[in-house]
């Protein structure tokens, strides 16, 4: 049987699991994201462990938190850009289980594994382009276009767009490093915190937070609609958790698109269209097995 590996690289955790083709996870492990040297050794160990229980892998994919460096051939392929995260800067991900298992490592982002996973066997199925946005810690997003992940330059960075802010209605001036009030400046869990005082998962359904919070999901995703025509939505992440946020989104979206695009999806459908992920917390992983199996042998 066919076997492949899939590694989340998480901010703090780390997932690794050994799944077939159809998206069947045999094994799997789950620990805390410390250095990259300690991190990366216990994957290794965890599929050394799995090649000698089930046979050997045909590739293995790894989905990771960025920056990161996604092309192939390219200097940096497989590495950590540089980040505020302590030690990950440059560090080699890819090499390692290359070097151990010599098989085919297919690399991407967290937010685009989660795409490809939920394209092949969660919300996203039959949609093409399927667009993922994750609301957590981060904001990002990940696109599947004629079969295959968006990247381009490095990969789409949709959590720093910048959105219309009222400061009358929300003086916050925003939390990204970067830019102050982008989409992930003003949208991210902790961009809530900040504002409010509280996590968000602190603030009861009727707070004010979640409408504004709504109003910037829908303003972004109008964007992202607008340029990409995606058929299918998948919005995940901590944040989206909450259940009364989606309805408000697909709510505002359809009042800020105002009939203007002439699809059943969008206006009459936005119920089926803007979606929770199917996978819940295997997205990530099952995403980091697609991406193995995409991998040319
Ligand atoms: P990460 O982005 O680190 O992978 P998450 O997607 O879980 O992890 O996002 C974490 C963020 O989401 C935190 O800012 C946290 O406050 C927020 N969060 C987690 N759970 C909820 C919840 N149920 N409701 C609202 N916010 C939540
Ligand atoms: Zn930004």
């Amino acid at each position: 049987m066919t076997l492949y590996g899939g590694i989340e690289g998480g901010g703090t955790k780390f997932v690794c699991a050994v799944g077939t083709p159809g998206g069947k996870i045999l094994a799997e492990t789950r620990y805390p994201t410390t250095s990259p040297e300690e991190t990366l050794a216990r994957a290794v160990d965890f599929f050394r462990g799995e090649v000698q229980a089930l046979g050997p892998l045909a590739a293995i994919g790894i989905a990771s938190f960025g920056p990161l460096d996604p092309r192939p051939g390219s200097p940096s392929f497989g590495r950590i850009l540089p980040t505020p995260k302590p030690g990950w800067t440059e560090a080699d991900i890819v090499g390692p289980f290359r070097a151990a298992f010599g098989v085919p490592v297919g690399f991407d982002t967290d937010v685009n594994g989660a795409a490809l996973g939920e394209s092949r066997w969660g919300a996203g199925r039959g949609c093409d382009p399927a667009l993922y946005l994750t609301v957590g810690t981060g904001v990002g997003g990940g696109a599947l276009v004629n079969g295959k992940l968006l990247h381009g330059l490095l990969h789409p960075e949709m959590g720093h767009i910048r959105l219309p802010h009222d400061k009358t209605r929300d003086p916050f001036v925003g939390s990204c490093p970067f830019h102050g009030d982008c989409f992930e400046g003003l949208a991210s869990g902790p961009a809530i915190e900040r504002r409010w005082g509280q996590k968000a998962e602190a603030l009861p359904p009727s707070h004010p937070a979640w409408d504004l919070e709504a109003e910037y999901i829908a303003l972004a995703l109008v964007s992202f609609i607008c340029t990409l025509s995606p058929e299918k939505v998948i919005v995940g992440g901590g944040v989206a958790q909450q259940p009364q946020l989606l309805p408000l989104v697909r709510q505002k979206v359809g009042a800020i698109l105002n009939g203007y695009i002439q699809s059943p999806a969008i206006l009459n459908g936005l119920d089926s269209y803007i979606v929770p992920p199917a996978l819940g917390d295997r997205a990530g992983v099952l995403g980091a097995i697609a991406l193995a199996a995409q991998m040319p042998d």
